[in-house]
């Protein structure tokens, strides 16, 4: 029988700086389904560390926070349309600067803080119809989701993207900054204990090197339909 108002989950994962937020949150919109940026929970948490002036190597601290802070996306209308809030603050632009980029890490590494935010994100998707993105959607947030997905681009490709989205807040920074940058934060991401970087053995590879966001796009719609209403 078909069942056309089926709602599954879609993980995206990949290195930073791939097209996975711009990608996620437009299959979405397209699906009518909620958009979580599981990024923007721990760039959430580093940025309330370094208002706090704790240091982001203290775990036991960083945790504290972590558990404390109230972090919650609101739709604003449209579905995709989700935007972040720190207690009670919109925080979306504060949490995308180079500053937060540089202090990330250990954060992210941090147990403890992973295992509050995975339970916070498998808590917001746990009705399904939701599209999430971030490094280990597919391997320890929704082992189970029915579309997965890890996005893959060459490291200069994702740093010329990224400096022209820093370019178009008015942020501007040299190329080779940035391409060493995205290079250690890939190696931090692939190399660390808890949730690393990894492509599940079911997910569905997407190199968008010499993709349009639109392509990209269109290519997980079509797979998340075959899964919707085979
Ligand atoms: O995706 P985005 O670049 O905004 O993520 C910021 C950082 O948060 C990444 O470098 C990564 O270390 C961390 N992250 C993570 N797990 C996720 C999503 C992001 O560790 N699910």
């Amino acid at each position: 029988m078909k069942n056309s108002t089926k709602k599954i989950t879609i993980a995206i994962d990949g290195p930073a700086a791939s097209g996975k937020s711009t990608t996620a949150r437009r299959v979405a919109q397209k699906l009518g389904y909620l958009y979580i940026d599981s990024g923007a929970m721990y760039r959430a948490v580093t940025l309330l560390a370094l208002r706090k002036g704790i240091d982001v190597h203290d775990a036991a601290a960083v945790a504290r926070i972590a558990r404390e802070a109230d972090i919650r996306f609101r739709s604003d209308g449209a579905p995709g349309q989700t935007v972040i809030y720190l207690n009670g603050e919109e925080v979306s632009r504060e949490i995308r600067t180079p500053d937060i980029d540089r202090n990330i890490s250990p954060v992210a590494a941090n147990p403890q803080v992973r295992e509050i935010l995975v339970r916070k994100q498998q808590e917001l998707g746990r009705h399904g119809g939701v599209v999430m993105d971030g490094r280990d959607i597919g391997t320890v947030v929704f082992p189970q989701a029915e579309l997965k997905v890890f996005m893959q681009a060459s490291a200069e490709e994702r740093a010329r993207r990224r400096q022209k989205e820093l370019a178009q807040k008015g942020i501007e920074v040299p190329l080779e900054q940035i391409l060493q940058e995205i290079r250690r934060r890939d190696w931090e991401d692939m190399n660390r204990t808890h949730g690393p970087l990894k492509k599940a053995p079911d997910a569905l590879e997407l190199d968008t090197t010499h993709l349009t966001i639109e392509e990209q796009v269109e290519q997980i719609v079509k797979w998340a339909r075959e899964r919707i209403d085979p």
